[in-house]
């Protein structure tokens, strides 16, 4: 029998990209099991994570996909990217120069996604205020110019962290309904 339609089912994939070590699989962890890892190891050999939301009175799977670390060679894959409408791209604010690969990593999701993709920009480590490289003025101009959401997180601290996939996921929702 056909399913209602309030009973559909929501599967969004999402894409967590951006420089290594910008804290991209602790984003994930910090959301998905609400864990950091202060040693974490660039391969940890889960390809995604799946975390249930409610909005607008529906259930939302959101399937999160994070690297095995081959950002380190920059070669993610085109299936990594494959079927994705939500994207965080993530900096670390203590390093600018993982400021300075944003562009460079929109352009690759711009090859392999098209332009609906929800994104948000994404400036985590922001409770390293005492070694701050980038401003928050800085991400929110490269978002303005780029048409992205921008945040601050901390996995560490946990700030910002589900609202920035809160955010992406009520995006990816309202596009589709
Ligand atoms: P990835 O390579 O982008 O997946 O980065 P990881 O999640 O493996 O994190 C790299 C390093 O940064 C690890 O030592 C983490 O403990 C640390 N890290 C991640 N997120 C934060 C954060 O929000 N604040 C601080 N201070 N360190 C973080
Ligand atoms: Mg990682």
């Amino acid at each position: 029998m056909a399913k209602e339609d309030d009973e559909q089912e929501y599967l969004f994939k999402i894409v967590v990209i951006g420089d290594s070590a910008v804290g991209k699989s602790n984003l994930l962890s910090r959301f998905a099991r609400d864990e950091f890892d202060l040693h974490s190891k660039a391969t940890v050999g889960v390809e995604f994570q799946t975390q249930v939301m409610e909005v607008d009175g529906k259930e939302v799977k959101a399937q999160v996909w994070d690297t095995a670390g081959q950002e380190r060679f920059r070669a993610v894959t085109s299936a990594y990217y494959r079927g994705a409408v939500g994207a965080l791209i993530v900096y670390d604010i203590s390093r600018r120069t993982t400021f300075d690969s944003v562009k460079r990593w929109l352009e690759e999701l711009n090859t392999h996604c098209d332009t609906t993709v929800a994104r948000m920009l994404v400036g985590n480590k922001c409770d390293l205020e005492n070694i701050r490289d980038v401003s928050i003025d800085d991400g929110k101009s490269v978002a303005e110019e780029e048409g992205l959401f921008f945040i601050e997180t901390s996995a560490l601290d946990s700030t910002n962290v589900i609202a920035s996939f809160e955010i992406v996921i009520r995006e990816i929702y309202n596009n589709i309904s």
